[in-house]
């Protein structure tokens, strides 16, 4: 098996696994359980708690964790609308956020919200001009994702604060780091967010945990009320196995972070070249430089991704057309791809590889001699002769 949706999700480490297992099996208390039992668990969390402030240079009472960086992005921005409607009626996002980020910006419009979904370039950039512009003194949060999933390109998301700061000091700022975290320097204090979204099983830990980075001093509205966990933020027991999972992930992949990130980026280099090698002008790709290690878009001319899609599952090999969730939601097409101006021949035919530190050199030339065939007969049941569909 070659596995290539490394943005969809992640295989879980098997000293992750141990750990959970351990915190399922051994250490199964309730953390607000007064015995020890209890007080055992409590310290796991408290361990996890800050392992992960320590990865985002934050301190551990600023740290919440949540089921998933849905809920996350979810808590945040409900959260300002619920807590500041009142203050003002503007929320500015960008039109290629995860639907983590847009259902919700969509559910506080329905409500009166005014929202703002800023375009992007070709590069799926925000474009820093319509942010200064649509900044004012009714803004009350700036949602914008620090890497977006489909293409891997970065916003500049420490100048964008140095924007918000001069045009709308009273806006708090969010970004959805999921893709970002433990991929590129996360700490919360260079970036200067004031709250940051993580999910666990991008980073080989397990589905269904999450955290949330809210900086000390900001309140919002909690949507779980309950027995008061998590500083009366986020009620509900604790998953004790799946936080102490988030844990050990962040310490394994802080360990070696630099080397771990270059050696990604190595092979995700050597892919693209390859892919430029075999394939010429029949391809497009979509990502552009300088994006995250971890995500290669490529369009291939006179192709349906979803076909190829399946074409490489046969061989054993897992990508994806886009995000997992809207590739489930959605039959138009990419509306991160079409934000950026890529005809619909383009989108249609658009996959992305994703990559993790578990993928090699050599898998990337199977994938290639693999796609090699699978394009050539895709092409040829179209009957397609030249490739003349894309833009240059
Ligand atoms: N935000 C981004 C950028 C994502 O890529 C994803 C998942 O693909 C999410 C949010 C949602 O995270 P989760 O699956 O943990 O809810």
């Amino acid at each position: 098996m070659i596995y290539l949706d490394n943005s969809s999700t992640t295989q879980v480490r098997p000293e992750v696994a141990s750990t959970v297992v351990n915190a399922m099996t051994k250490d199964f208390g309730n953390p607000s359980s007064l015995h020890r039992l209890g007080l055992d668990a409590e310290k796991i969390v408290k361990n996890s708690r800050a392992l992960v402030a320590k990865a985002l240079n934050a301190s551990p009472d600023e740290i919440f964790f949540t089921s998933c960086g849905t809920e996350s992005n979810n808590t945040v921005i409900k959260g300002v609308w619920e807590s500041r409607r009142k203050q003002g009626k503007r929320i500015i996002t960008t039109a290629v956020e995860h639907p983590a980020v847009l259902e919700p910006c969509r559910w506080c419009e329905s409500q009166g919200a005014d929202v703002v979904y800023l375009p992007v370039d070709r590069d799926c950039r925000v474009d820093v001009k319509a942010l200064e512009d649509a900044l004012n003194d009714d803004t009350i949060l700036v949602s914008i994702m620090m890497v977006n999933n489909e293409t891997g390109s970065i916003n500049p998301i420490e100048d964008i604060r140095k924007l918000i700061t001069k045009k709308a000091p009273q806006a708090l700022f969010h970004s959805d780091a999921v893709q970002a975290f433990e991929k590129l320097d996360t700490d919360v204090k260079k970036l200067g967010v004031d709250f940051l979204s993580l999910s666990g099983h991008k980073i080989h830990a397990p589905k269904g945990i999450g955290a949330l980075y809210v900086k000390k001093g900001v309140h919002i509205q909690s949507f779980m009320l309950g027995g008061g966990q998590e500083s009366h933020f986020r009620s509900g027991t604790e998953s004790v196995p799946l936080i102490a999972g988030l844990g050990e992930a962040v310490r394994l992949a802080e360990e070696n972070k630099d080397k771990r990130i270059a050696g990604i980026a190595e092979t995700r280099d050597y892919l693209r070249e390859r892919l430029l090698d075999e394939f010429a002008d029949g391809i497009k790709i979509n990502s552009p430089e300088g994006g995250v290690c971890s995500i290669l878009n490529v369009s291939f001319d006179g192709c349906r991704g979803e076909v190829l899609l399946h074409m490489l599952e046969e061989k054993g090999i897992y990508i994806s057309t886009g995000s997992a969730c809207s590739s489930n939601s959605k039959k138009k097409g990419s509306h991160v791809l079409l934000a950026m101006g890529l005809s619909p021949s383009e989108v249609e035919g658009a996959i992305r590889f994703s990559l993790s530190e578990f993928n090699t050199v050599q898998q990337m030339n199977t994938l290639v001699d693999v796609l090699k065939d699978a394009v050539g007969v895709h092409r040829a049941l179209l009957g397609m002769q030249t490739h003349k569909n894309f833009k240059r």
